[in-house]
């Protein structure tokens, strides 16, 4: 049965929730304070790396089980995008490398017992690089380091791609898509607005740090990212520079751009990239690869990643309801789990709705 589904927050969460359920031929209405550009999400910023392995060395054990589902998940809605759109959005899994300088071998270790720690059923995944090894990989690196680290099972995807493709999958099927329309609360089948209370059969909240008001615990974790485009340099996955202080890495982009990131502050400020990161960043990235000396910075951008106070995703529901939040540095890699299980909520609620009626 068709019902009527307002989204409001149009970044990461909410274009997924709205195609998919689109897709289930529901009649769906998208609010965002921006437009379909998406420039107020952290969708658009961010490195949208799918890299379990590096993220659980700081996560819990289900960050990984659930981001592997990722892996497999996103080239399926790629290629529905692909077929509805035209458009070409990367979305590479040949592995990401972790190196660190001769000085710095300490950090390496650290962050393989980390892993062994966490994960110690899957280190038959993790490939100990030597200097040869690593020229295999990324011939680039091979001059610098002497050692590092494969996992051959990480990606990433083009998310300005991705995103444009959402926008014209979503338009083209009929999507009601109200842009600049600010969404001051959400309750069970209604948003507020500006001129008040608008009714629907459902109402789904993805407004990520804007839904602070309304979601207890929910925080903002800053973080700043420099869009490079560095004709100089090819790399053809995503590096990881382990260090005392910056955790440097670079995620490749079509073209010889390059996402290079991130900061993590305890910070909800949406200022600027300040001076102090980008010489952190700009400076353990030159001593990653000297060709990105010549490299043009085509966007700095700062923004916070919502997370609640595990630093776990959170979908919370009853009729009418959902409120998906939380995805923390990890969206795009947790976003297919936390997609299918407030899909998997909706349909639940969607039954005890019918056997009550
Ligand atoms: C610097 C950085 C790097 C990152 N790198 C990675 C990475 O490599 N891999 C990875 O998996 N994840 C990464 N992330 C995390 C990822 O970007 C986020 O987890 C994800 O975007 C969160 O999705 P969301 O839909 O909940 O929020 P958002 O993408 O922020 O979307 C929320 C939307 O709601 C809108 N909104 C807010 N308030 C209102 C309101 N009142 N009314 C209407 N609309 C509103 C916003 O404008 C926005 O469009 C990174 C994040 C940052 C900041």
């Amino acid at each position: 049965m068709t019902q009527s589904i307002a989204i409001a927050g149009a970044g990461l969460l909410g274009r997924l929730m709205a195609w998919k359920l689109l897709c289930r031929g529901h009649s769906v209405t998208l609010f965002d304070n921006g437009s379909r550009q998406g420039e107020l999400s952290a969708a658009r910023v961010a490195a949208s790396m799918l890299a379990p392995y590096t993220e659980v060395a700081s996560a819990e054990r289900r960050v990984f089980d659930w981001g592997l589902q990722a892996l497999d998940w996103w080239p399926g809605l790629v290629a529905e995008l692909t077929e509805v759109t035209g458009r070409d959005i990367a979305c590479a899994r040949n592995g990401s490398v972790v190196v660190a300088h001769d000085l710095d071998k300490a950090n390496l270790r650290h962050f393989q017992q980390q892993l062994q720690a966490v994960v110690p059923d899957q280190m038959a995944r993790v490939e100990s690089l030597n200097r040869a090894r690593l020229a295999e990989l990324e011939p680039e690196l091979a001059a610098r380091f002497n050692e590092g680290l494969y996992l051959p099972d990480e990606g990433y995807l083009d998310n300005t791609a991705l995103l444009a493709a959402l926008t014209e999958a979503l338009t083209a099927g009929g999507v009601n898509w109200c842009e600049h329309t600010a969404v001051s609360e959400v309750a069970p089948g209604q948003v507020k607005l500006e001129g008040g209370w608008q009714a629907f059969d459902w109402a789904i909240d993805c407004r990520g740090l804007g839904a602070k008001d309304q979601l207890t615990g929910l925080r903002g974790v800053r973080g700043e990212v420099l869009w490079l485009h560095a004709p100089e340099v090819d790399l053809t996955r995503p590096v990881r520079l382990m260090h005392p202080r910056y955790k440097l890495y670079v995620s490749p982009r079509p073209g010889r751009r390059y996402v290079i990131g991130a900061t993590e502050i305890e910070s909800e400020s949406m200022a600027p990239v300040t001076v102090r990161s980008n010489l952190e960043l700009l400076s353990a990235l030159y001593s990653l690869h000297s060709g990105f000396a010549e490299a043009t910075v085509e966007h700095a951008f700062a923004h916070c990643r919502p997370a609640m106070p595990d630093n776990l995703p959170v979908v919370q529901g009853e009729t009418g309801l959902l409120r998906i939040n939380g995805l923390y540095r990890h969206g795009y890699l947790l976003s297919p789990h936390v997609v299918e299980t407030a899909l998997a909520r909706f349909d639940e609620m969607n039954d005890l709705r019918r056997v009550s009626a």
